[in-house]
């Protein structure tokens, strides 16, 4: 613990979308938050609301970098996450993922941290078993274009565990689902900030495919709540756990709730489907439930107006 008496917690990533949310919390929660990002695909609107409180700290620093700094907690949550950013320097995508991890466990090692990684659903890549659990070993593609991030993430949860099976130190890994809310990028291409934006902004919806794939959408203080109950767990509980909500939805379906929820009469116009794109993805959440005792409570319909809101307020 630091001279004062708080948790230090090292969130990398801290100034994305979901980082950015989770300082936030663990700020409110009384930790001292000492936030690390190389601002790759994050804002530094995102976390410009903390830079004047005195248990916060941002620190512009790419993980593949060394970093040597004192904490008792770290959550790993550096990595673009969005095919855009992340396909756009794909070397450097699996580079943070690997070389990041190696970078963070090893820190963890030195200081005695817990720390916890942010994996994906994409290491589940195109699933075979509906939903998805745990124990499930995935279905990816190893040369595709989605693969310098889902055999990134694949590899970092292999790290986790050798350090983990080698060293015996606190790790935890939780598998994220997709996460909506305030603060997504509006040109990350994710569907539901594609969606809202082009409402807001009175242009058709661009739904990929026949709009009939179906994904699951939770909503970030949900999301949060679950990774801050995974980092509370025993010394045992290593995961992985699947978090996300399991209320399974078109993307179709998704883009009617924009527009109706909008006002927007534009309607929808259908483009090509991006190469790997799962057709369905639904996380199985009977651990978070046992281990955590955690499920989402946010609906989609309250989730989606927060959302429009803020990129009515903010960004659109
Ligand atoms: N999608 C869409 N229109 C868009 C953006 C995405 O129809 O403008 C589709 C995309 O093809 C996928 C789903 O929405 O089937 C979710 O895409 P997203 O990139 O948000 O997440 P992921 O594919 O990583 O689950």
């Amino acid at each position: 613990m630091a001279a004062m008496g708080y948790r230090r917690v090292l969130v990398a990533g801290g100034a994305g979308f979901i980082g950015s949310h989770l300082c936030d919390r663990l700020l409110a929660d009384g930790a001292e938050v000492l936030c690390v990002d190389n601002f790759y695909s994050s804002t530094r609107s995102n976390i410009h609301h903390l830079l004047g409180n005195p248990r916060f700290e941002l620190l512009r620093h790419d993980i593949t970098f060394p970093l040597y700094v004192e904490v008792d907690e770290i959550y790993n949550l550096a990595c673009p996450a969005s095919p855009v950013f992340y396909q756009r320097d794909p070397v450097q995508t699996t580079k943070t993922s690997v070389i990041g991890s190696i970078n963070l466990l090893g820190l963890a090692k030195r200081t005695g941290a817990t720390i916890l990684l942010a994996s994906t659903s994409e290491v589940y890549g195109d699933p075979a078993v509906h939903p998805q659990t745990e124990d499930y070993w995935g279905n990816v593609n190893p040369i595709g274009p989605r693969s310098c991030y889902d055999e990134g993430k694949r590899c970092a949860e292999t790290l986790f565990f050798d350090y983990r099976r080698q060293h015996d130190m606190p790790i935890k890994v939780v598998r994220i689902f997709n996460t909506y809310g305030p603060r997504m990028q509006p040109d990350d291409g994710r569907v539901v900030s594609n969606f809202v934006v082009q409402a807001l902004n009175g242009n058709q919806l661009t739904v990929y495919g026949d709009g009939d794939q179906t994904r699951s959408f939770c909503f970030v203080d949900d999301l949060i709540d679950g990774l801050m109950a995974m980092m509370r767990t025993p010394r045992a509980v290593t995961g992985p756990i699947n978090l996300g909500n399991p209320s399974e939805i078109s993307v179709g379906y998704l883009a009617e709730q924009v527009m109706s929820m909008v006002g927007s009469t534009a309607g929808v116009i259908y483009e090509d489907l991006p190469t790997d794109d799962p057709r369905q993805r639904r996380p199985d959440i009977s651990q978070a439930q046992e281990v955590l005792g955690w499920r989402p409570t946010v609906p989609l319909a309250d989730g989606l107006a927060r959302t429009v809101a803020w990129f009515r307020d903010n960004q659109a």
